[in-house]
């Protein structure tokens, strides 16, 4: 069936990449060197105490112009039409054999929580926004198996210790039966310090959860 209002809006506002704007086939899609560019699956470096709680640690995308811009919109102006292009990018992420590895054995996936006044206020959390449609396109279930206990500061405004107090006692673990053993994906939409997906592994760790797996939509963290 022809969508009217699709036809419509590809009148008005045609398909276009969001770095180049060259003009693209579909909504969402990126043309192929931008998206080659954005698209640049990486292992994070962690350091030991990370090491002790998290197996691995991979960013899909490297978190800068377009990327960063589709990101920031996304989860400061609540600008859902980004999704589509960060579905058709994780799309072309789930096909990439060093993906396919890291996806392989995982139970099921949990995104690292909001303050549940947070979420409200955002109207979302966006770990699960972005993955999401990845996650069922891979037959991974996400379950929100963490929550959130009390209201953080923004890590970027603080120093190491200040981090480390920031976080503690911040997640706890809803259902530990759910856990016990399993493989764990841990989401995220990017990963900085990386402190918060380490407490959160943590937390997964001491409850009972068997390996857990960072992965987060974008890093600028380069080996
Ligand atoms: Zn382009």
């Amino acid at each position: 069936m022809v969508n009217l209002w699709e036809m419509l809006l590809d009148f008005l506002f045609p398909p276009h990449c969001p770095l180049c704007h060259a003009y693209v086939e579909t909504r969402g899609a990126w043309c192929p060197k931008c998206l080659a560019e954005a698209l640049q699956p990486h292992q994070l470096s962690l350091s030991v105490p990370m090491q002790a709680v998290l197996a691995d640690a991979w960013a899909f995308g490297v978190y800068k112009d377009s990327l960063r811009d589709l990101i920031r919109h996304l989860k400061y102006q609540g600008k859902r039409s980004n999704q589509f292009y960060i579905e058709t990018l994780l799309s072309a992420a789930g096909k990439m054999p060093q993906v396919q590895k890291l996806l392989f054995g995982i139970d099921f996936a949990v995104p690292v929580p909001l303050y549940p006044d947070k979420e409200k206020q955002r109207g979302f959390n966006q770990a699960e926004l972005i993955f999401s449609g990845f996650l069922a396109s891979q037959h991974i279930p996400l379950r929100r198996l963490l929550l959130r206990t009390r209201a953080t500061r923004p890590m970027y405004e603080l120093s190491g210790s200040e981090r480390e107090k920031n976080l503690k006692n911040a997640f706890a673990v809803t259902g530990i039966e759910a856990l016990t053993g399993k493989n764990i994906l841990l989401i995220d939409d990017i990963f900085t310090t990386g402190a918060t997906m380490t407490e959160c592994a943590r937390v997964l760790r001491s409850a009972g959860a068997g390996a857990v797996y960072a992965v987060v939509l974008a890093s600028d963290h380069r080996i």
